[in-house]
């Protein structure tokens, strides 16, 4: 059976206790008290190192992201404009930047 850890919030005392899916709610060994509150802190190792890379790799795609479209935007502006000419680009994409 796993262990949990549990505080009581009457006193304050933390404690763990074994309980099986089928357990009823556990009481507080200190006082008696059922008002307990489960702690996650027994979060495996490997979790956390997960989700730290994920977060990562989250950061890192973004910024990877930005270099391409900052990278990409003027040649994609050079082809709009060799195609459809300087004003049409400067009217209906703004975003894409230029010369004023
Ligand atoms: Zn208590």
């Amino acid at each position: 059976m796993p262990l949990y850890d549990y505080r009581c919030e009457t006193c304050g005392e933390p404690f763990e206790i074994r309980l099986g899916f089928n357990d009823p709610a556990p009481v507080c060994p200190h006082c008696g008290n059922a008002t307990v509150q489960r702690l996650i802190t027994t979060v495996p190792a490997v979790a956390k190192g997960v989700l730290a890379n994920a977060g990562d790799s989250r950061k890192s795609s973004k910024e990877q992201l930005q270099d391409k479209w900052a990278e990409e935007t003027p040649k994609l502006r050079k082809k709009l404009v060799d195609k459809l000419g300087e004003d049409f680009v400067r009217k209906n994409a703004p975003t894409l930047g230029g010369s004023e």
